[in-house]
């Protein structure tokens, strides 16, 4: 299929996004990132040498925004290929396939404001043009930044219009003569805005109700810039307003139809979520590995830090969360990878069949957003703690990396709009017919009315964690699906309940992949090699009941009345029903692993 990367080519899984919320997944039939090929892992090590020799050296000169310090650092990423590993090599790219452009966002994930730029110009900033792009606009366009000659940008924030970007006021005007669109308005928040060549602009056309978007050359003029926004970190990244002033574009640089904009942006954010989640995990790796190299250097009472109990909870802890958001991520990008690949095969084009096949996953992109950018926040914050005062100081590594990572949780749609996402697109394909919920639900309603079966516990590997991921999901359809009878219409207005029902999500669909990864990592290396990763998965999945069993409550609790309350609450406490487990003795099976390993490990 002239892509590169890819450990399953062969083989198009039929997982549809979203399922997994009614579907069981078998593990053969995930990917984990212990199968990465040589190819791949070649591309890795290029992201690896590039972070390390090109950015850490010179990451306070970046947070000083030393004038052409970042677009040079760009420039050499386009040198070495990565600004084009998902550009096809028919348009001066490397043609990677959408797993191993994740692998490289990870490792990219750990260069700060640099990491930030460099996705804002692959992502927000090229992608708009590759997948939407006429092949008069590609072939201008792409190769020149996949180079890095040309650097990219993404306007659609404005001061009236975030979280509701369709509200946007910049407006654009057909000329007399009809050669060119004029755009008037202001945007806000733009990285890269300082030194892109190229922006892709959203505006309204006259009094249309929906955004359309346009390429906008720097060159054409009426383009003006406030200076850089003072910011709590990413400090090296470039964060403009960005004003357009009678700026003349001409009418072939519309991109895609009028009024096409908003869809645009939306698609191109989906990419932007997943992508943002593997460059948390990165980002968090290097955070596990700098807190696991203080605690063995720092004494205290004449022992190392890391002999503690309450720092070895903290070390564990950092490490389960990021093996879990990982698990997740790369089966995620996985099954996106096979449903384009699908398409593809089916006959689409390759910039359609991206879109599509992102879309459909659109809930599970979503669901990486959020869990990875909060993974990200934990790990940064112990990260702090266990440094302790010199957690504090601006000479150490934790300041910048705390900094840095809470924009994660604010921009590719603030966590609060990509949980109410995950809800609202799950109910709006139930309600298409793409996804039986209703069946299973009351399936399930069935189920609490009736006597809970007894059967024989089964002691095989993953048979307690595979039936407690079942009763996660019985869950999440219980207090769902009383939630829609209940609420109706008015469902979409109590954000408390939907913020839990996301949350349920979330926890559920990490959770199955914890175990997944853990049940076929098993199957290759065998139990003995795995036990750090047995105790991961075990930790992971008790701790995912508790929440699951807090949340369930707080919705049920928070529209439920009378008798039928209380059945839901018994069927709730069924549902998170869990054997005895020691969590102490799991953490510091991991614990010991990467103390020993001095370095995050997994
Ligand atoms: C450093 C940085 C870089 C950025 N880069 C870019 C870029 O390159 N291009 C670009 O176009 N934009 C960019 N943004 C903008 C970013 O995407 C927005 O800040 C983000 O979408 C949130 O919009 P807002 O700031 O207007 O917050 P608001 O939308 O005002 O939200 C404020 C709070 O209210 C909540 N909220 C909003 N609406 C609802 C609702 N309906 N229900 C419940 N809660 C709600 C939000 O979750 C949030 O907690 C960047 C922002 C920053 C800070």
């Amino acid at each position: 299929m002239g892509r590169k990367g890819g450990a399953f080519k062969l083989k198009y899984m039929k997982t549809k996004g979203g399922e997994f919320i009614i579907k069981e997944t078998n593990a053969q039939d995930i990917f984990i990132p212990e199968q990465w090929t040589e190819e791949q892992l070649m591309m890795k090590k290029t992201c690896e040498d590039f972070v390390a020799q090109e950015v850490l050296p010179h990451l306070d000169k970046i947070d000083n925004q030393e004038p052409g310090l970042v677009p040079s650092i760009l420039e050499k990423a386009g040198e070495l290929g990565i600004l084009g590993i998902s550009v096809p090599e028919n348009l001066g790219g490397l043609g990677f396939d959408f797993v191993t452009s994740m692998l490289t966002t990870e490792v990219i994930g750990g260069a700060h404001s640099v990491a930030v730029a460099l996705s804002a110009h692959t992502g927000i900033g090229t992608l708009p043009i590759l997948y939407y792009g006429n092949e008069a606009q590609k072939a201008k366009y792409i190769p020149k930044l996949a180079t890095g000659e040309w650097k990219a940008c993404y306007c659609l924030t404005e001061p009236g219009s975030g979280s509701d970007a369709n509200s946007g006021k910049t407006s654009a005007k057909l000329s007399a003569d009809g050669k060119h669109y004029i755009l008037n308005g202001q945007k806000m928040w733009i990285t890269n805005g300082g030194f892109a060549d190229i922006f892709t602009v959203f505006a309204k056309i006259d009094d249309d109700k929906n955004l359309s978007a346009f390429i906008v050359e720097k060159a054409f003029g009426g383009i003006s810039l406030n200076p850089e926004e003072h910011k709590m970190g990413i400090k090296g990244s470039s964060t403009r307003q960005v004003f357009f002033n009678d700026c003349k574009v001409p009418v072939e640089n519309l991109l895609s139809e009028r009024e096409n904009g908003f869809k645009i942006a939306v698609n191109i954010l989906n990419i932007g979520r997943a992508k943002l989640a593997g460059a948390a995990i990165g980002a968090s790796k290097q955070v596990t590995t700098k807190s696991v190299e203080y605690a063995n250097e720092r004494n205290q009472f004449g022992r190392p830090i890391s002999k503690y109990g309450a720092i070895r909870y903290k070390l564990a802890e950092q490490a389960v969360r990021i093996y879990a958001s990982e698990s997740a991520t790369y089966r995620a990008a996985q099954n996106i990878e096979d449903a384009i690949h699908a398409l593809i095969a089916g006959g689409m084009d390759e910039a359609k069949a991206k879109l599509k096949g992102i879309e459909q996953f659109a809930v599970e992109c979503a669901i990486l957003k959020v869990h990875g950018s909060e993974v990200l926040d934990y790990v940064v914050d112990e990260g702090v703690q266990i440094y302790g005062g010199m957690g504090y100081s601006a000479e150490a590594p934790m300041d910048r990396a705390y900094r840095d990572a809470r924009i994660n949780r604010i921009f590719e749609g603030t966590n609060e709009i990509n949980r109410m996402l995950i809800v609202d697109m799950l109910l709006k394909r139930a309600m298409k017919g793409e996804l039986d919920l209703m069946g299973p639900a009351q399936k399930v309603a069935a189920e609490l009315v009736g006597i809970p079966e007894m059967s024989e516990p089964d002691e095989t590997l993953f048979a307690y964690e595979k039936k407690l991921i079942s009763n996660y999901k019985k869950a999440i359809l219980m207090v769902a699906g009383a939630a829609v009878q209940k609420l109706m219409t008015t469902l979409s207005k109590e954000q408390e309940v939907i913020m839990n029902i996301a949350d349920m999500a979330i926890e559920t669909y990490v959770a199955e992949s914890v175990l997944l990864r853990t049940e076929k990592l098993v199957g290759m290396r065998g139990e003995e090699a795995c036990k750090e990763q047995l105790a991961m998965m075990r930790i992971y999945i008790n701790d995912a009941c508790d929440k699951i069993s807090v949340y369930g409550k707080e919705a049920l609790n928070s529209f439920g009345e009378g008798d039928e309350l209380r059945m839901m609450l018994m069927g709730l406490k069924r549902f998170t029903k869990q054997d005895p487990f020691n969590p102490k003795a799991a953490r510091q099976v991991v614990a010991e692993k990467l103390i020993a390993a001095n370095k995050y490990c997994f």
